[in-house]
């Protein structure tokens, strides 16, 4: 396989998905070659419709349509607008849902605080800040990991937060050390959820 070749594209395409090794993503590729258009055809709809159509949802930065933003969880008049539960990933609010605990709003970091590739931008900070400012928001819920980075975004949003007269709490029974949230079974982030301790 030259590197240049259809297919070498699009194993290097693949492997930039989380999860995905270049093993992983050669099967993938070959699969997509082989499948008599029929497939490639369908991710190319799929994707064009993904490209054209998706965006960030204004109030929480997660994933919505051009024409749903906000998204339906900002905007559903059955949500709790007391409660605001901060997450580092579009997949740990896909997976709260998942678990059934949670009805308030969602803020989305877009990362957190490292040294890493990831780290959170300024103004998602700000921005939360103003949406607690807003008023409505008597509880900041942090669903983050365990581990290190996540302890210290949560450090330093207790920090961010800590004049703003809201009740700071975090998930912690059931999580085990070092694990994401985006990953957490629907049973243990539920208990984790009802479980969460006052952010010290
Ligand atoms: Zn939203």
């Amino acid at each position: 396989m030259s590197s240049s070749s259809p297919v070498a594209r699009l194993v290097d395409a693949l492997e930039k998905l989380p999860g995905i090794g270049r093993k992983s993503a050669e099967r993938m590729a070959m699969k997509i070659a082989r499948d008599d258009k029929g497939l490639a055809s369908e991710m190319i709809d799929a994707l064009a419709d993904v490209r054209s159509n998706i965006r960030t949802c204004t109030q929480c930065g997660s994933i919505t349509s051009i024409s749903n933003d906000p998204c339906r969880l900002c905007t559903s008049s059955t949500r709790d607008d007391t409660t605001i539960c901060v997450v580092e990933d579009a997949m740990d609010i896909i997976n709260i849902e998942r678990s059934g605990e949670f009805k308030g709003r969602y803020f989305l970091l877009m990362g957190r605080i490292s040294a890493g590739r990831n780290p959170i931008k300024p103004e998602r900070l700000k921005q939360l800040s103003e949406r607690i400012h807003g008023g409505k928001i008597k509880e900041v819920i942090l669903a983050l990991g365990t581990d290190t980075e996540s302890d210290a975004t949560a450090s330093y949003l207790e920090h961010l937060l800590k004049n703003d007269g809201v009740a700071m709490t975090r998930l912690a029974m059931g999580l085990p050390i070092g694990s994401s949230v985006a990953y957490s079974d629907p049973v243990t982030l539920a208990r984790a959820i009802k479980g969460r301790v006052k952010a010290s």
